[in-house]
């Protein structure tokens, strides 16, 4: 049985589109063109400056960052939003870092996406220091944690296949080890439940225009474990995270709560088109999506081992090993995604040859994921991928 979740028309979805690329870029949800519009013409151009204190731009970060925690199962006050992920990874490490003074490691996988690790290489740098970027093969983790580790670094689910690290014992090691958690939530956000407090890692950070469908560029998330915000040094000093900007004194004092991790003023009008996406999550539980989409995807894997004899599965084929998305390796792969897309199923290809499909319960059934699969049938039986238009390789894929 498929819990229906009733929510696929909260989305402005185009006609005949199955959307499974929800992993990469969320679809628009209806509530954000209205709010928008009302951001730009009545906020904006109305209030002007007045702005920041009659709409209140200037809690907005803390505002949404409370919103976004419940689905983190993070507490308020603990999460802020604001830059990108690849900033926000930057900050995080150089915070982590600067707790562990005396080690000199960041141990990292190497299925980490790859901004995660040039910005660890780029901190490195630019510490002009001795610490040393250690990335390991994605099970070899666990047993590579010692006391040389300052923080393990990395990215709960895999972005090609979907893997998903054990993120409670891992964090269990580190800190047996000493060390600082930093986790990167980006595949994991609105696709698996999470319970930050219970996993107690000190940092996680994460995007929004995945799986909570904040937009192209909407801001990124950071949290810090309650107890450990007094004591992290925010790295980027900027005059957002001071503890009175409009004090507008000379020498930088990070403020006492989770506001210190604050860098420069927000983008206002994506940080609106955010908060406006969240209330798709209003009422619902990580655990019925969860379980929603385990489902989607076993039925999707199903369908398409018996009719795509030639693709194979690279995604873990344990349900609790995954995450909210399945990949397939295919030898054409390019060519039969760009066909794939023509006829109006969306997924997306990472080279060298795996095709993804992102599955999201909140905007898509079984109905969907089987025309899907039976569609991805026709394009191979065929060989509809084999013409010249699907060979041309695109900037972005
Ligand atoms: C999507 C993703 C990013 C993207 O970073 P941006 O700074 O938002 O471009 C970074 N890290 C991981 C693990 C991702 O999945």
């Amino acid at each position: 049985m498929t819990i229906a979740l009733p929510r696929k028309d909260l989305f402005d979805l185009p006609e005949g589109i199955i959307y499974l690329d929800g992993n990469s870029l969320g679809p628009l949800p209806r509530a954000v063109m209205a709010h928008v519009s009302q951001v730009v013409t009545e906020q904006w151009g109305g209030q002007l400056i007045r702005g920041w204190n009659q709409s209140r731009w200037m809690q907005q970060p803390g505002r949404v960052g409370d919103v976004v925690a419940r689905l983190l199962g993070a507490p308020s006050g603990s999460v802020m939003m604001g830059d990108t992920l690849s900033i926000k990874v930057f900050q995080a490490l150089a915070a982590s870092l600067a707790l562990r003074p005396e080690r000199r490691v960041i141990l990292s996988d190497n299925g980490n996406f790859p901004t995660d690790l040039y910005m660890a290489q780029g901190l490195i740098d630019t510490l002009g220091s001795d610490h040393e970027l250690r990335v390991v093969e994605p099970e070899a983790v666990e047993a590579a944690i010692d006391e040389s580790v300052a923080v393990v670094m990395l990215t709960q689910v895999d972005y090609r296949s979907g893997r998903m690290h054990d993120m409670a014992n891992i964090t269990r090691l580190t800190h047996q080890a000493g060390a600082v958690s930093l986790w990167d939530l980006a595949h994991s956000a609105g696709a698996v439940p999470l319970d930050l407090t219970a996993t107690a890692c000190e940092f996680a950070v994460g995007c929004t225009y995945k799986y909570l469908n904040g937009g192209p560029g909407s801001p990124a998330f950071i949290y810090v474990r309650p107890d450990m915000i007094e004591h992290t040094r925010p790295a980027l000093a900027g005059w957002m995270g001071h503890a009175a900007p409009f004090a507008f004194d000379r020498s930088y004092q990070p403020a006492m709560s989770i506001e210190r991790m604050r860098v420069g003023t927000q983008p206002v009008i994506q940080t609106s088109a955010l908060e406006a996406a969240m209330g798709v999550w209003e009422g619902v539980d990580m655990q019925d999506i969860r379980q929603a989409s385990i489902e989607l995807s076993e039925r999707f894997i199903r369908e398409v081992e018996a009719r795509c004899p030639d693709l194979t599965l690279v995604s873990p084929r344990k349900a609790s090993e995954r995450g909210s998305q399945v990949s397939f390796a295919c030898e054409h792969g390019y060519a039969v995604m760009q066909a794939l897309i023509d006829a109006g199923v969306i997924g997306d290809f990472r080279a060298p040859n795996i095709m993804r499909f992102g599955f999201t319960p909140l905007y898509l059934d079984e109905e969907d994921v089987i025309k899907a699969a039976s569609i991805l049938q026709d394009i191979l039986d065929h060989e509809r991928w084999n013409a010249p238009q699907y060979q041309v390789v695109n900037a972005v894929t």
